[in-house]
């Protein structure tokens, strides 16, 4: 996942330059703690600790997913959209990898 949450519950990128400094991040979905992941092959993600499980997270996406996912946020990020990653949907208990909200109103 490229999204944790903070210990002030704001949403941080795995990217940000910040995310290495934080302490206590936290699965939006399950809230338990996350860990940084960051190395030269790998794009930088978040990753639960190998013995719990989480239902709302998939691990181990790959680096194409990963990519892919960030590509398709920054794309429509400047087209104009509202775009969130990885936005976490209590009510459905899902976790869609990009949410777009549409220009129009339905
Ligand atoms: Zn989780």
């Amino acid at each position: 996942m490229i999204i944790a949450l903070t210990q002030t519950n704001e949403y941080i990128q795995a990217s940000d330059s910040k995310a290495p400094l934080l302490k206590g991040l936290r699965c939006p979905g399950c809230e338990k703690r996350v860990f940084l992941k960051k190395g030269e092959s790998k794009i930088p993600h978040f990753s639960h600790h190998p013995k719990e499980a989480c239902k709302v997270f998939s691990e181990g996406e790959t680096r194409e997913h990963l990519e892919g996912k960030l590509a398709i946020y920054n794309f429509f990020k400047k087209k104009g959209y509202m775009v969130k990653l990885e936005a976490y949907l209590k009510n459905l208990n899902q976790r869609p990898d990009i949410l777009i909200e549409s220009k129009k109103k339905l």
